[in-house]
């Protein structure tokens, strides 16, 4: 028999009819000779309807508060989903997070998973029941439920996939899988078979809205085998695992394996700021401090002991980031800043660029010919990332998507 854990993310479990299709689809898999332990995300835009709750009684709510109300999302699809396997004569039970032996370390909002303690699970798949994890959810040290972070639900299912040595991890969402790019801009995405953990990494911070990253982590530690797939199709998805694995098994490897893009980015500039150590500690600290993220960094090398720093940080952190830079630079005389909110970050990710030169090259000259600008480049070992006017975002992906070979070949009608 194999022990299965089976995530549904909140689309998945929106309404009735939904969670009567994922509960077919359980019982189906448990019927193949598996154990089944499901995690489930809250319905629909729930934990987003409980937000705006929060900003009509408060702007700063106590964060235990905010959690305890959080948590509730997910207790609404474990209990709605055992009764939907009651209705259909299934053994099923549901449990909390707390209540399953997730354990978190002591902060609120973004807890990290400490422990899982597995004894009540496996009782439970041992009396043949399917147990329901309410994902996104663990106690804390002072016996307080916590939630761990948007998207959490995805870490709860890794996390409980390791500690049970589960034999496959499947993540249902309402998307087929991994795409090259995202399908609801250009056509000719197509879905990735494989792709490695580091991939899906960049690929997730750089725009992509699959899995959450942490949970990514935490695959890639303890090796969990992720299979993001359809709750609405019986169709392959896309199997995220080692590179290594990728390799050996000689799958499809590409250059570039996919292609992300966040809008939600402003550029700031600092001009003319003093060619003397310490600007950018001063600059950079600052705003840390005041938690603004920030996330590609240029600085130019000087001319005459001056030099200009450019940086990106998203749209939420842009007010803070200015007031904060306004406040910086009046120490330094005759800088200045400036921004632009109209940008976008297109950036190509894969792990064929680590064996293969010219991939930055090539992606330049793609975007050169059709006439688009580049007003920033940062690169890892496995991405290129370039701002651009966000104008020519569209235009961008889709020369890239192509000019990488990864448009899926449509089929002429003659
Ligand atoms: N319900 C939580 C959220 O919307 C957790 C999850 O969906 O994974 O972020
Ligand atoms: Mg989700």
């Amino acid at each position: 028999m194999a022990l299965v854990v089976m995530k549904f993310g909140g689309s998945s479990v929106a309404d009735a009819n939904k969670m009567k299709i994922v509960a077919s689809k359980i019982i189906a898999k448990k019927n193949a000779s598996n154990k089944i332990v499901v995690v489930v995300s809250a319905p629909g835009n729930t934990t987003d309807n409980l937000f705006e709750s929060v900003d009509k009684v408060t702007s700063n709510p106590p964060l235990r508060e905010l959690d305890m109300l959080l948590a509730t999302g997910e207790i609404i699809s474990i209990s709605l989903l055992a009764m939907t396997f009651s209705s259909m004569g299934q053994k099923a039970i549901s449990l909390t997070g707390p209540q399953a032996g997730i354990f978190a370390d002591s902060s609120y909002t973004r807890a990290r998973i400490k422990k899982i303690n597995p004894k009540k699970i496996k009782s439970l798949l041992a009396k043949n029941s399917i147990v329901i994890v309410a994902g996104f959810q663990a106690l804390n040290p002072k016996g307080d439920i916590t939630t761990l972070g948007r998207g959490g639900s995805d870490l709860t299912a890794v996390a409980l996939a390791a500690e049970l040595k589960a034999d496959l991890c499947e993540i249902y969402s309402d998307v087929e899988g991994v795409y090259t790019t995202d399908p609801r801009i250009i056509k000719t995405a197509r879905k990735l078979d494989y792709i490695s953990y580091d991939e899906m990494l960049e690929m997730a911070g750089s725009g992509a809205q699959v899995l959450q990253s942490r949970s990514i982590e935490v695959a890639k530690k303890f090796k969990v085998e992720i299979h993001s797939r359809s709750t609405f199709s019986q169709n392959q998805g896309t199997i995220i695992t080692s590179e290594e694995k990728i390799r050996r098994k000689k799958m499809e490897t590409l250059l570039v394996s996919g292609i992300t893009f966040d809008k939600n980015q402003v550029k700031f500039t600092i001009v003319d700021l003093p060619d003397i150590p310490g600007v950018a500690a001063k600059i950079f600290s600052k705003l840390a401090k005041n938690s603004v993220n920030v996330d590609m960094i240029i600085q130019s090398a000087a001319v005459n002991k001056k030099n200009d720093i450019s940086f990106t940080v998203c749209k939420q952190d842009a007010k803070k980031a200015q007031l904060e830079l306004d406040n910086i630079i009046e120490e330094f005389k005759n800088s200045q800043v400036v921004y632009d909110e109209h940008v976008a970050k297109i950036s190509v990710v894969g792990i064929g660029m680590k064996s293969n030169a010219g991939v930055a090259a090539k992606m330049f000259e793609i975007l050169y010919k059709k006439g688009i600008n580049i007003e920033m480049i940062s690169t890892s070992e496995i991405k290129i990332s370039c701002i651009v006017d966000e104008r020519d975002m569209t235009k961008a992906i889709e020369e890239l998507h192509k000019g990488f070979g990864l448009a899926k070949k449509v089929e002429k009608f003659s």
